[in-house]
């Protein structure tokens, strides 16, 4: 049955999406295999391949400007568009739309010198080279609290030398370029550091519960490193404005791609209580199962919604502060749920491989610590409901 278009998607919208669609399943979803998981050479060649084929659909870089090369989606187009790519762990990598590319290349663009564009966001436009943001360091340094950051950059002649460690760096491994958050005598400062600065070290990659990240999760050393003037992204003393202004859409995107994955879990999930039976009923007529099924369906719907209105409110230039966070917490956390439910309903196969359920699972459930924990954003929203600046 069509529904009401109330959200205003235009036909050309609805044309993209149903493209979009075509291409996951019949590019995407195909390649995904449990070997990839932690393979970042092999995820690297799928990437290229995939990001050619994008091309030449059409489909590539919804999220950036039509004068940088991309689709120019407003923020509620895309929506539609990466909960489609997202469907497929490997769909945002063949749109070049997934983190740590993603955030990163809106940052150059928005505070990067001609030279800087000219050098790194090129490049990353085209695919040809990929880039990390490194902000998160090992105790007792920066988590969930930036301002413990113990990265320190000190003014040398004509540039600085930069020291500390991070970790959990998605994307490192592989990297042509960091774009790095350190403490300066004027404040928190973003760098870009290139991978081939012998004083940059990729220590590891950190073995994690996802496995489809591309350049998989670095441990990153910085010693005696030394860049110059040039390397200063955006104004000094000003990282922190920065990475808060760079945080806030990257969410949202976030919710965006993941809400595609869950619902393809759960998907997943109905074709099997469809056709399985249990003590001589389908599963699917079982009430147990159907209430979670509807329940992934209430989530789903209500993810959506939120998402739909942060995204609604960035096009109107609005501030999504408070968007932001809310929505960060309910979508990571319902997709978790969703993901779960379909796991369970699978029995032994929603555990296993075989299926993409239980990595799907896996994917989902760092969603609820990176870019700010649950609790994090939790204490943040009480803070302001409580003082009364926001509505309780
Ligand atoms: C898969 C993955 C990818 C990541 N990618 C990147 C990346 O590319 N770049 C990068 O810089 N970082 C990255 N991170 C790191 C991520 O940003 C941090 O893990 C996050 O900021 C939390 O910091 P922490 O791990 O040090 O946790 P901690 O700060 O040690 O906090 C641990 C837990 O304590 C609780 N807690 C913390 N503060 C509060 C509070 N105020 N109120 C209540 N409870 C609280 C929360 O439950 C939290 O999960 C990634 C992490 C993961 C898991």
């Amino acid at each position: 049955m069509k529904s009401a278009n109330i959200f205003g998607h235009s036909e050309t919208l609805m044309d993209l999406q149903a493209r979009m669609r075509d291409f996951v399943d019949r590019e995407a979803i195909p390649r995904e295999h449990p070997d990839l998981v932690h393979d970042v050479e092999k995820l690297d060649q799928i990437a290229h391949l995939l990001r050619e084929k994008a091309k030449a659909a059409g489909l590539y870089a919804p999220q950036l400007p039509t004068t940088y090369g991309g689709l120019g989606l407003s923020w509620r187009d895309r929506a539609v568009i990466l909960e489609e790519a997202g469907r497929s762990f490997l769909g945002p990598l063949a749109i070049n739309c997934a983190p740590p590319d993603q955030p990163n290349m809106i940052n150059l663009i928005q505070h990067g010198t001609n030279d800087q564009k000219k050098r790194y966001l090129e490049s990353s436009i085209r695919g040809d080279i990929r880039s990390c943001f490194a902000m998160t360091e090992p105790a007792p340094g920066a988590g969930s609290d930036p301002s413990m950051l113990k990265t320190r950059a000190r003014r040398k002649q004509g540039g600085w030398v930069i020291d500390g460690r991070k970790w959990f760096i998605s994307g490192a491994v592989g990297a042509a370029f960091a774009i790095v958050l350190a403490q300066t005598d004027e404040g928190a400062t973003m760098f870009i550091v290139d991978a081939e600065n012998p004083g940059y070290h990729v220590l590891r990659n950190i073995p994690s519960i996802d496995g489809y990240q591309i350049g998989g999760h670095g441990e990153i050393d910085f010693v005696n490193c030394e860049v110059n003037d040039d390397a200063v992204l955006g104004e000094i003393g000003k990282g922190f404005t920065y990475a808060q202004v760079r945080l806030e859409p990257a969410r949202i995107s976030h919710c965006m791609r993941f809400i595609g994955r869950a619902s393809r879990a759960m998907s997943i999930a109905r074709d099997y209580v469809n056709t399985r039976y249990s003590f001589g009923s389908r599963l699917s007529e079982l009430q147990q199962v159907q209430a979670m099924v509807a329940d992934s369906h209430i989530d789903l719907h209500a993810c959506r919604l939120m998402t739909w209105h942060a995204a609604a409110k960035m096009d109107a230039g609005e501030s999504i502060k408070h968007e932001s966070a809310m929505t960060k917490v309910f979508v990571s956390e319902a997709v978790c749920r969703v993901a779960d439910r379909a796991a369970q309903i699978m029995g032994a196969l929603g555990m296993s491989e075989d299926t993409p359920v239980s990595l799907i699972l896996r994917e989902l459930r760092p969603f609820r610590i990176y870019d700010g924990a649950s609790e994090l954003h939790r204490a943040t929203l009480a803070r302001r409901i409580l003082k009364g600046g926001l509505r309780a």
